[in-house]
Parts: structure tokens; C-alpha cells; sequence
């Protein structure tokens, strides 16, 4: 008999920058996929049609080759299993909800956002959580008339009210979840689109994935998913949930903590084997401990089982002191010069800001001083209290530092018009005036009081790199704690 094929996913929905948890996932994937002569997937998630978009789809597959990790099948070079995006198998999804409906799985739901609403507090204070099974007795010829009358409705699954859904997860082992813990799921909302839900269990399906390595986050959703599997009378895959990224507080990693776009890394020059490399090390090690290894040593001694489970900490230290080995140890200087021409210092991207610039020349030397914001990760500031807002004392700027990057986590598009109107909101609602306001943040980003226009230098610096610069300033004015934290959030969300 021969062996199935060992296929993995990695399932992406595009909705925001290329995250490192991401690439953490991607990696696994790709090396179990390829230590077993198997094949690696790249599957496109984008039934949330609201947050999905094409710039955050280009920017995850971008950053996922950059990585080298190449997939055999996708949404940009086809495959068997196509079409690889799911917005492009609404047809699929819908032919495998009415075998659902027929064979009573399913039921259409005609309650209103308001009842739900409504059922959910009232559940609230007797302790329980979701949907109240309204409409699942709903007789089928009821239903039918009334969505042929034109009642709008979604469907949901039905789920075992009693009794415990047992599952083996290939790191985890047996683990039981009670039926009680979950809800009638939604699997077709009210827009004609799938959920995660139900898409996912048809696409690993139909795409033949024989091994599910994705982040724990997903091990409660695990029954529904057996549960359709049963449904639909399928084979199971093997079931591998392997541990989230943490901050070095063990807390989830976070934005709010870290950068976690894999575009901020590369932009301050992390070399993609070494992010790599650092990703491997968080959550498996060579048998010699050697913390220095390649994607291919990693296809060759990886095992699945060895992803160890605790929390792997991203610690942007280790990864500093990781590439610099990689820097110093495997580059000659005419390496080193083409690293750095790939890296960003070329003519692409002196176009970019050179109309930042020109006007303010008056000999090609000052370039390197005029623009070293831009090809920086932490800038020198000429004097600390030049960070200070007008009249305001250390803490009093690190707390306007704060609010400014907690609305730059707010604003959808990072470009120059958004981040002006962003800082026109804040003056108009606390009591700096813009151009108060301005002043300290050119300091933040640059360096210096004076520099290349404000707006445009974040723009292109963009989201995650401006928010470290203004950390950078907050840490300089000697940080803020947790209680003041918690203060300011408050503060801030009564004005904001
Ligand atoms: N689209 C899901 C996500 O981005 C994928 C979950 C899965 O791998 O099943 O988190």
C-alpha cells in the first residue's frame, strides 16, 4: 500500500500585516511538509469580507517568500486542489452546506442581531454563554416557506448538547472538550460567504491536507470541526496545535508590545535566515544544541513531535544577537555591500525620499545625515528634553507619545493624509496645539528638530517602524508602568 502524502497549510486570512506568528506557522508547516517528500500549501482565508484585503494578501505572501518558504500550491501558482483563495469557492462551499441541510446538520437561523443580542445579556446573568437554539426546531417546510418569502437568515450547525468530544492532537494528546462549552457555530452568514468554520474543514478536505499545524488558539474550535467531518463522513487529518508567540512577560505577543509585522524586521535589516533561524529555535533545537541552523538542517532532523510546548518567548535580543552572528560569520565585505544594496540602500528607494530632501541640500554629502531616519532602527536624539512637549514633564510626554501610537494603531491606511488628520484630532482634543504637538514627534522620528517633513517620513517608514521610534522616545523619558498604564488608557478612551 503506499504511503498518503504528507500535505500541510498554511491558511492566512488578509487581514493586516504579514504577522511573525504567521511566519512561525509557515515554517513548521513547510519544513515537516518537506522533511516527508510532501507538499506545502498556501491557501488564501478571506471569508471576512470586510477586513480582508488585497495590499495585506500581497504583503503575507511577499514576506513568506522572503522567507524562502516557497509553497508548491497557492493562490499565485495554481495547483490541483484550486481555486486557492476562498472568496473564489462560495460555490463549493454553499453545494456542501445543502448536503448539510438535507441530511439535518443544519438549520437556517431567522433571529434578528437585536434578539441575539438580547438573548446573549439574558444568558449572561444566568452564567451561560451563546446562542439559545431558537431556531433549531424550526420544522424544514417552515423554514423553506420563509426563506422563500424572503426572510433573510443565516445557517448554523448543530452541535451535541450533551456528552464530550474526545480528539487526539499530535503534540497535545488526548485532549476532551464537553459538548456544553460549544455553540450552534454560524456557518453561513447572512452575506452568503462561509465562516472559517465551515470553509476550512471543506478546503482541508478537498485539498487533501493530511497534517493541520496551526496556533493553539484554534484547539477549542476542533470539535465543530470533527463534528463536520463526521458529518460529511470524511477521513480526519492529524491535528497538531503548536504554541503561541509570547512577549517576555509570557503575555500573547502582541503589537501593543512588539512589533509583529515581519515587513518591521526586514525593514531594519534582520536577514530572513536569521528570522528564520530564530523562529526555528523557538520552538525546536538541533540534537547538539547548536543554536545556529539552516532551513535545511532543520528538514533534516525535524521531527513534529519534537515542537516543544512552552511558551516561546520573542525575544528581539536573541534575534539581534542571532543575525549579528550571521552577519559577522557568513558575509565578505563585497557580500556585505550587495546585502546592504538589497537591503534598501539603492536607487528605489533614495527616489523615495529624495523629494523629501533636494530642497534642503546644498552638497550630495549632506544625504547621509539628512536621511539616516530612514535606514535606522533607534536614532540618536541631540538632547533628550528636546522630546519633552511643550510644558509638559517627562512622564506627562510619555504619555502623549503613548495616546499618539495608540492612535496610529487605529488608522487603516498609514499614509500621510490619515497621519496629519490623526495628529489634527489629537490636538483638537487634548490641550497641545498642533504644532506643539509636531515638534517632539520629528525629534521621536528622526532625531532631530529639524528634519525631512514629518507626515511623508512616516509614511514611509511606515505603521511599525514609527511606533517603535515613538516607544524608543517613551523609554528615553524613562517609560511608562503598568499602573500608569492603566491610567492613561482610561483617560484615553474618554476622550478618544
Ligand atoms: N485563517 C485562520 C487564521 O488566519 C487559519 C486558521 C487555521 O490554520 O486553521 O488564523
Amino acid at each position: 500500500m503506499s504511503k498518503k502524502e504528507v500535505r500541510t497549510r498554511l491558511a492566512p486570512s488578509p487581514t493586516g500585516d504579514p504577522h511573525v506568528g504567521t511566519a512561525y506557522q509557515a515554517l513548521f508547516g513547510y519544513v515537516f511538509a518537506k522533511s516527508r517528500n510532501g507538499k506545502f500549501i498556501l491557501r488564501i482565508e478571506d471569508t471576512d469580507k470586510e477586513r480582508s484585503s488585497e495590499t495585506s494578501e500581497k504583503a503575507i505572501l511577499d514576506s513568506i517568500k522572503w522567507l524562502g518558504l516557497q509553497w508548491d500550491e497557492g493562490p499565485d501558482v495554481g495547483g490541483e486542489y484550486g481555486p486557492y483563495r476562498q472568496s473564489e469557492r462560495l460555490e463549493i462551499y454553499h453545494e456542501h452546506l445543502d448536503i448539510l441541510l438535507k441530511k439535518g446538520h443544519a438549520y437556517p437561523c431567522f433571529c434578528t442581531k437585536e434578539r441575539l443580542a438580547e438573548v446573549r445579556k439574558e444568558r449572561q446573568k444566568e452564567g451561560l454563554r451563546g446562542y439559545d437554539r431558537h431556531c433549531r426546531d424550526i420544522p424544514p417546510e417552515e423554514a423553506t416557506k420563509r426563506i422563500e418569502a424572503g426572510e433573510p437568515f443565516i445557517v448554523r450547525m448543530k452541535v451535541p448538547t450533551e456528552g464530550t468530544c474526545v480528539f487526539e492532537d499530535l503534540l497535545r494528546g488526548t485532549i476532551e472538550i464537553d459538548w456544553e462549552h460549544i455553540d450552534d457555530q454560524v456557518i453561513l452568514k447572512a452575506d452568503g460567504f462561509p465562516t472559517y468554520h465551515l470553509a476550512v474543514v471543506v478546503d482541508d478536505h478537498l485539498m487533501k491536507i493530511s497534517h493541520i499545524i496551526r496556533g493553539e488558539e484554534w484547539i477549542n474550535s476542533v470539535p465543530k470541526h470533527i463534528l463536520l467531518y463526521e458529518y460529511f463522513d470524511w477521513e480526519l487529518p492529524v491535528f497538531c496545535h503548536i504554541p503561541l508567540l509570547r512577549n517576555k512577560d509570557k503575555s500573547k505577543l502582541s503589537k501593543r508590545k512588539n512589533p509583529t509585522s515581519v515587513d518591521y524586521y526586514k525593514k531594519i535589516g534582520i536577514l530572513p535566515e536569521a528570522l528564520l533561524n530564530f523562529l526555528g529555535m523557538l520552538g525546536w533545537h538541533l540534537s547538539d544544541e547548536k543554536e545556529k541552523f539552516t532551513l535545511e538542517d532543520m528538514i533534516q532532523n525535524f521531527k513534529l513531535g519534537d515542537i516543544n510546548l512552552g511558551g516561546p518567548v520573542f525575544d528581539v535580543d536573541k534575534l539581534h544577537w542571532l543575525n549579528g552572528k550571521y552577519i559577522r560569520e557568513d558575509y565578505t565585505p563585497e557580500q556585505f555591500a550587495q546585502l546592504l544594496v538589497a537591503w534598501g540602500l539603492n536607487v528605489d528607494s533614495f527616489c523615495e525620499i529624495a523629494d523629501l530632501c533636494i530642497g534642503r541640500m546644498t552638497s550630495l554629502s549632506d544625504w547621509g545625515e539628512m536621511t539616516s531616519h530612514f535606514f535606522s532602527d533607534r536614532v540618536l536624539y541631540n538632547s533628550r528634553d528636546d522630546l519633552l512637549f511643550s510644558g509638559k514633564d517627562d512622564t506627562e510626554s510619555a504619555e502623549y507619545f503613548q495616546m499618539i501610537i495608540w492612535e496610529m494603531e487605529r488608522l487603516e491606511s498609514f499614509n500621510r493624509e490619515n497621519i496629519r488628520e490623526m495628529f489634527e484630532t489629537i490636538a483638537s482634543k487634548t490641550d497641545l496645539k498642533f504644532k506643539h504637538l509636531l515638534l517632539p514627534c520629528y525629534v521621536a522620528i528622526s532625531g532631530e528638530k529639524v528634519s525631512t517633513p514629518l507626515f511623508e517620513s512616516m509614511e514611509i517608514l511606515g505603521s511599525d517602524m514609527s511606533r517603535m521610534r515613538l516607544r524608543y522616545a517613551i523609554e528615553e523619558l524613562g517609560g511608562l508602568g503598568k499602573k500608569k498604564l492603566k491610567k492613561l488608557e482610561k483617560r484615553y478612551s474618554a476622550l478618544f
